[in-house]
């Protein structure tokens, strides 16, 4: 079955992220939990949730991606901001164990100029503080395009991260195609040598997310500007090789890229006539 959504708006609730889902012909989606340059949490409506749980229990849909604000820094020279991180982070978490089939999505942060090494540590402290025996949500560290002193943009740094989490087995990837490109990574001309390079590095089994967008800049940019699938360097025969590709063909697929849902609703189209 084909994975494929978008991220959709969650200001009008959970049954209306599902609905949105569905005129696009999607059966994932991803959601920020908060607002994503703020950080104010949206207030859930109890009976709104449990309309969506009884939904989804019914039907072939998820997993649902929860995207962390961009806000959320763990790793930032600030002891503040790191703290903050870790309250966000656990809140979210509490937010999502009761949400079926779901995952959290998060950036590693940017270590602001102390190097990478200390951000590194960080992040680890954090997930290691956040992450108990009884949470039951995957987190997932998002690969970046390496802007600035963004942490997460090579393999060998994700690698790194989990290495030093206690309770691995709560940890995955989301590997993004635009980022993974921005970050010199070759997914327009040799996904597969990007795909071996993440198994011996991190390992496949790790994977559990795709961010399918096309990029504004060429490889190795580190610029982070998502394209319309198609539109952009990528183009659309690279984008029909990764979606098809078989060693990730039964992850989730979520579209990034600039588009109201009437714009994602044909690109899942011609997304599904594109998948072999
Ligand atoms: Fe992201
Ligand atoms: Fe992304
Ligand atoms: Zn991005």
């Amino acid at each position: 079955m084909f994975k494929i959504g978008c991220h959709v708006s969650s200001s009008n609730g959970y049954m209306q992220m599902i609905k949105d889902t569905e005129y696009i012909g999607g059966n994932v989606f991803q959601w920020f939990t908060r607002n994503p340059r703020g950080c104010q949490a949206k207030e859930i409506d109890p009976i709104d949730l449990k309309a969506f749980i009884d939904y989804v229990n019914e039907r072939d849909y998820g997993p649902f991606l929860a995207h962390a604000p961009y806000t959320l820094n763990c790793c930032s020279d600030k002891e503040s901001v790191r703290e903050f991180a870790c309250d966000v982070f656990k809140k979210d978490l509490e937010i999502l164990n009761n949400i079926p089939n779901s995952m959290y999505n998060f950036h590693p942060g940017s270590h602001v100029g102390q190097g990478i090494e200390t951000g590194i540590k960080y992040i680890i402290d954090t997930l290691n503080e956040v992450l108990t025996k009884d949470n039951k949500v995957l987190v997932l560290l998002e690969t970046m395009a390496g802007k600035g002193s963004e942490v997460g943009s090579r393999f060998e740094e994700i690698k790194q991260i989990i290495d030093g989490v206690v309770l691995k087995e709560q940890i995955g990837v989301t590997l993004d195609t635009c980022h993974i490109s921005d970050a010199g990574y070759d997914a327009i001309e040799n996904f597969d040598k990007v795909l071996d390079d993440f198994d011996r590095i991190i390992g496949l089994d790790r994977l559990k997310a795709i961010h399918l967008n096309d990029s504004k800049n060429p490889l190795g940019a580190h610029k982070d500007r998502h394209e319309k699938i198609g539109e952009g360097y990528f183009g659309l025969e690279s984008i029909k090789k990764i979606i098809n590709n078989p060693r990730i063909k039964h992850l989730p697929f979520y579209l990034e890229t600039p588009n109201e849902l009437d714009g994602y609703k044909k690109e899942v189209e011609m997304l599904k006539e594109m998948r072999v």
